[in-house]
């Protein structure tokens, strides 16, 4: 984290890009792209795919009509600070704002995470209300990136978790296998290992180039230690919106015995209008890629649409009529 580029002009030097290319205001998300992933990018390609996720584009600035804050509803669904409920059964713990890359198309982009818990003692609050609902069986701890914290902070919050009997499974939503794979310790297996909640890891990869052997062999671990692990992916214009992209990326998952669980729709949040993918052609690639692959290899196509009780799917289309 402390090697990793937080600025523009670094990283296209790094990649023997002009500097110009990235000089587009920050808008108060800076740049921030750690050192691993910027290897894996094609040196003096202004169009790579992970470069595009990284560098800022003049296009952030540009309003669009439709792209807000807030794009999903997190504020309304908020239960107290840090804590989201949108679907039954499982709650969202927002635990840090901190991430080992600034993806340039992150719905949380403008989240207000400074009013959330901070330490051990701020999450008591979310740890009696959790034990209060007994129909709460999952925890996802996201943020921000959960993987982001020491060990210790995480055996910390976990272990009030799992006092709490009607909690089954614990779910991380993290890129950090991705972009610093060594975060895979020892201390960060055994923790998941000896946890007594079934540990579920939903990693993101939006790209086949993101797959090194590096991230293989966190994946590795990980599964060694017994846990689950899926993938989701945004689908985005210039990164990953072909269907080679789409089909190379999950044949790398497959054989790295990760499954792809969702594709998502881009969440329309300000400044990241020109990521998006029309739904129609996301629905098309989409089946595309059922013609081309095993079933187990497709993900499911969903939009996140805020006060519904669950992501909307967009492949299948349960609207189809024959
Ligand atoms: C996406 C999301 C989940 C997880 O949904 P699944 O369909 O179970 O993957 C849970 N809570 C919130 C607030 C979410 O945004
Ligand atoms: S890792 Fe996730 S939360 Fe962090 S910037 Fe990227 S999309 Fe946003």
């Amino acid at each position: 984290m402390k090697s990793a580029i937080r600025d523009a002009p670094t990283l296209c030097r790094q990649l023997g890009l002009p500097d110009t290319l990235g000089r587009a205001a920050d808008c108060g998300f800076p740049v921030f792209a750690p050192q691993s992933y910027v290897r894996r990018m094609r040196h003096g390609d202004a169009h790579d795919p992970l470069l595009r996720q990284v560098l800022p584009s003049v296009d952030e600035s540009r309003q669009a009509a439709g792209f807000t804050e807030d794009p999903v509803g997190d504020h309304d669904s908020q239960l107290q600070p840090g804590m989201l409920q949108k679907y039954a059964g499982r709650v969202l713990l927002v635990t840090t704002g901190a991430c080992a890359i600034h993806c340039r198309y992150c719905f949380r982009r403008h989240y207000p995470y400074s009013g959330g818990p901070q330490s051990g003692t701020q999450w008591q609050p979310v740890l009696e209300q959790i034990a209060a609902d007994t129909s709460v069986e999952e925890v996802i701890l996201s943020g921000g990136d959960p993987l982001t914290l020491s060990d210790e902070r995480l055996k910390e919050l976990t272990a009030g978790l799992e006092e709490i009997p009607h909690l089954r499974r614990l779910r991380i939503h993290t890129r950090l296998p991705i972009m610093i794979p060594t975060r895979i310790t020892a201390g960060c297996l055994n923790w998941l290992s000896t946890c007594r909640l079934t540990p579920v890891v939903v990693i993101h990869a939006n790209h086949g180039a993101e797959l090194d052997a590096t991230v293989a062999a966190a994946l590795d671990r990980l599964r060694e230690a017994d846990v689950m692990l899926l993938n989701q992916t945004v689908l985005l214009r210039g990164v990953n919106d072909s269907l080679a992209a789409l089909s190379d990326l999950s044949e790398r998952l497959i054989d790295l015995r990760v499954v792809p669980y969702y594709l998502h729709q881009l969440d329309r949040v300000r400044g990241a209008a020109h990521f998006e993918v029309p739904v129609e052609r996301g629905r098309e690639l989409v089946r595309q890629l059922r013609d081309a692959l095993p079933g187990y290899a497709v993900p499911t196509y969903v939009q996140e649409l805020a006060g519904q009780p669950s992501k909307q799917i967009l492949f299948p289309d349960p609207q189809v009529k024959k």
